[in-house]
């Protein structure tokens, strides 16, 4: 689809126009979309990479999706027609769409769209987000969103700030906004939350960081029972090195080994401690 096509606002330039398409959600920055399984949410799912982030951690494994401007424009019926042509895959495994990134809700209207497309399709949808731009997220697209994987990076303020370059405050506000919003008097509609901590030996392995976050997930399970449905502690490791290197930036991870068994094992015990289900 042309962009003529897509926006037909006469006398804009072709610039103005694409902003404006960016601005309403009609137009993304996509990096990429994969078919994936077991991963991701439910099912086998369309995971589908929005660029641009405001974070920098450390660990980064998608430095490439970190700029909006690197994205590839893709229209928001481009994605929901691969969605329809999936249907029947989504239908017999349970899957159905995730939105990553980078940060999807650096792009709220372009993830709107898809979020309420996929909806009207009858295809389950996940959000996988740091929380950080939590409140770009509208009622309208929480209404739409089935399941959150909402990654928590640290429970320690400064911990975080060192790992990520910015505030904790605003992930731990929007997953009680999350726990709150599936309330009774809310609507009763709240999504469910898979959490995922990245545990980095040196990082964020403290046992009172790691401590925090388990009892900030057990608060959001006692605003609304059963919010958080899962935890994922995932070991760090070096995957994304190559990228870093590709891209000629500083990777400050160079030399951390990922965690022993005997720690991620440790961990994972702390979540458990507190009665989260936890993988
Ligand atoms: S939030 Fe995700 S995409 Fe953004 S810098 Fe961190 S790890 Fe990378």
């Amino acid at each position: 689809m042309t962009l003529q096509a897509l926006a037909p606002l006469s006398g804009l330039s072709p610039r103005s126009q694409r902003l404006a398409a960016m601005r309403s959600g009609e137009l993304g920055s996509v990096h990429s979309w994969e078919l994936v399984t077991a991963v991701d949410g439910p099912g086998t799912r369309l995971t589908v990479f929005l660029s641009g982030c405001p974070l920098r951690c450390l660990y980064c494994h998608n430095p490439d999706m970190l700029e909006m401007k690197d994205g590839r424009p893709v229209t928001a019926e481009q994605i929901l027609t691969r969605i329809r042509r999936y249907l029947p895959v989504f239908r017999a495994t349970g899957g159905g769409l995730t939105l990553s990134g980078g940060e999807v809700l650096m792009q709220p209207a372009f993830a709107a769209r898809l979020l309420r497309g996929a909806k009207e399709l009858g295809v389950h949808t996940t959000l996988d987000t740091s929380g950080f731009l939590g409140a770009n997220l509208t009622e309208r697209m929480l209404a739409d969103t089935d399941l959150v994987l909402l990654d928590v990076k640290s429970g320690d303020p400064d911990t975080y700030r060192r790992v990520t370059g910015g505030e904790l405050a605003p992930t731990l506000a929007f997953g009680r906004r999350l726990a709150r919003s599936g309330l009774p008097d809310a609507g009763g509609h709240g999504p469910e939350v898979w959490v995922r901590f990245v545990l980095v030996p040196g990082l964020t392995d403290d046992a009172e960081n790691v401590e925090r976050v388990a009892a900030y997930v057990a608060e959001l399970n006692e605003i609304r029972p059963d919010t958080v449905t899962r935890v994922e502690v995932l070991p760090f490791h070096q995957m994304g090195r190559y990228k870093w290197a590709a891209l000629g930036r500083t990777y400050e991870l160079e030399t951390t080994q990922p965690p022993s068994a005997e720690l991620t094992e440790r961990v994972r015990d702390q979540f458990r401690t507190h009665g989260l289900r936890t993988y």
